[in-house]
């Protein structure tokens, strides 16, 4: 039927972006296509990028990369979430862990049962009901999927990763299934007049590599989709003012935290990313109210162990290319665009988009409605974590500092303003297809971050309510003494890694 086929797909770029491509579209469209990916070791990568979400564990049983090898090759460590510190008040925090939360009661969410609960009398807090949430405060992790034969879920996790070292490993694995990796820098790219694809990319000495598709993975250079396609790039700035990071490595802490820490700052928030030899720190910073000095001076004052070498500072602009696919080339990564890594979404944007690409992966001409389809899921799931990113901001506590002033009053995507008013009013929430974060997620940080919906949908009151006090008493009991019998997070890595728990919890550094 498909008279014509692609059998070439040219990759620009080996950061993670181009290197998870490679390796995901080498194994799933077999020796059918062709995988070249052209990267020049003189431009180099972005280097960072060290936290994920569980979806990674997707893509990794996909390539056949268990939880051993990725702790091995890539100095990581297990992630159970994110704890937000400072963002409703100073000395504040609450955790976004993974997972869903209590059990399944009826046809209302569990935190509308929880809220009618609480509204009577004790019934703890949301973070109760989680064993994810309950293992990370208290520095455990094991792999359980569900507490006993309960309906109560276990631990769910992602992991923290040196970006250059899961980069190489990517890398490894997409050789490994056949693609080939040249060196080169483009220097210029060749069109066809008739149609304005791409049909070459011209390396410095010459070189050409010609190819049917082309991934632009060329980090924030856009090199394809925004240089040679012509893509505009939409600004999202408006929303998320920050535009800088800086960034440093350090020297391990007191604790192997199985979480990422994200710490308000006067002008923005700070990262803590803890991997088993060293710790990642980021400031993510507005320069519009903050100097890159100042941001400098910040971060270095708020690391744990001794930093390694000066500060990187990264600057970036908050947006996105307006259609990732346009003609035959598809932009991923960085070139697709960037939000900041508040929650840690780009390297799944990358993910997403390299199965959504092998989905709709085209059979003969580059067919519109293809395209079209493409372009449409990306948009709407970009929209949506720029929301929720968004809402992070817009509900903060920080009264009296200007930068956090002025994300709370400004003006709100008309996507998110629907949402917080559903969610105000009676705890609603909707979710559309495909959207990343759950109402789980949502609901953590609106609670964590005080928006106490009015009350809870009619469907909660159907359980009596004596029956609800003990279902939930026994869920938080059964939570709490599961969570203290877990290994520590260093026992679990040191286990996995063969290596001896003392040298990652056991050094002066971490008494
Ligand atoms: C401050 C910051 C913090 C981040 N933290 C996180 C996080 O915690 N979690 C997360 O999921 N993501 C995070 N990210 C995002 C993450 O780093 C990126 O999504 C991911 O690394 C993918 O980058 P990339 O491969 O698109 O680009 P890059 O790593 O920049 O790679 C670009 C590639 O293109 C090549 N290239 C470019 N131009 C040419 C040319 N002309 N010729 C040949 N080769 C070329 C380069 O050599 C390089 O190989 C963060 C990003 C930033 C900026």
């Amino acid at each position: 039927m498909n008279a014509s086929k692609i059998e070439s797909v040219v990759i620009l770029g080996g950061g993670t972006a181009g290197w998870m491509a490679a390796a995901v579209l080498a194994k799933a469209l077999g020796p059918a296509v062709a995988v070249t990916l052209v990267e020049s070791d003189e431009i180099g990568t972005v280097g960072v990028g060290e936290a994920t979400i569980p979806q990674i564990r997707h893509l990794l049983n996909f390539l056949g990369l268990d939880d051993r090898r990725v702790l091995s090759e890539t100095d990581a460590t297990f992630k159970l979430g994110i704890a937000f510190e400072g963002w409703r008040a100073p000395g504040h925090r609450y955790i976004h862990a993974f997972g869903e939360f209590g059990l399944p009661l009826g046809l209302a969410p569990f935190h509308h049962h929880l809220r009618r609960a609480q509204q009577g009398g004790e019934a703890g807090e949301l973070w109760d009901y989680s064993l994810t949430a309950q293992a990370a405060y208290s520095g455990r992790y094991a792999q359980l999927p569900r507490i006993g034969d309960t309906r109560i879920g276990g631990i769910v996790s992602a992991f923290h990763l040196d970006a250059t070292r899961f980069a190489t490993l990517l890398r490894r694995t997409a050789e490994a299934a056949g693609v080939e990796r040249i060196e080169g820098r483009v220097e210029a790219v060749v069109k066809s007049d008739e149609t304005g694809n791409v049909s070459a990319l011209t390396l410095r000495d010459g070189r050409r590599v010609k190819g049917e598709v082309f991934l632009d993975c060329s980090g924030f250079r856009s090199r394809l989709i925004g240089q040679e396609m012509g893509v505009p790039f939409e600004d999202w700035s408006a929303h998320l003012p920050c535009d800088r990071a800086v960034a440093v490595r350090s020297a391990p802490g007191p604790a192997l935290r199985p979480y990422t820490q994200a710490m308000a700052r006067k002008a923005g928030w700070q990262w803590r990313i803890p991997l088993q030899g060293r710790v990642g720190n980021g400031h993510v910073y507005s320069s519009a109210h903050m100097s890159d000095d100042e941001a400098a001076a910040v971060l270095t004052r708020n690391l744990e162990g001794e930093a390694e070498g000066e500060p990187r500072l990264i600057p970036f602009r908050t947006g996105r290319r307006r259609e990732a696919w346009a003609g035959n080339v598809v932009a991923l990564g960085l070139a697709a665009g960037f939000m900041e890594p508040l929650e840690s979404t780009s390297i799944h944007l990358v993910q997403s988009a390299v199965e959504r690409l092998v989905q709709a992966f085209p059979t003969g001409s580059m067919e519109p409605a293809l395209c079209n389809a493409y372009n449409q899921r990306t948009r709407t799931e970009w929209e949506r974590i720029r929301d929720f990113l968004v809402l992070h901001y817009a509900v903060n506590g920080r009264a009296g500092e200007p930068f956090w002033d002025e994300r709370r009053s400004a003006a709100l995507p008309e996507s998110l303003e629907r949402r917080l008013s559903l969610f105000r009013a009676g705890g609603r929430f909707f979710a559309e297809e495909s959207e990343l974060f759950t109402e789980t997620g949502w609901v953590q940080v609106l609670e964590g971050q005080g928006v106490r919906p009015e009350g809870w949908a009619p469907a909660a009151n159907a359980l009596p309510e004596e029956r609800l006090r003990s279902i939930l008493a026994n869920t938080r009991n059964l939570i709490g003494r599961t969570a203290e019998r877990l290994p520590t997070h260093e026992d679990a890595v040191a286990r996995l890694t063969g290596t001896d728990p003392a040298a990652l919890s056991g050094d002066e550094n971490r008494a």
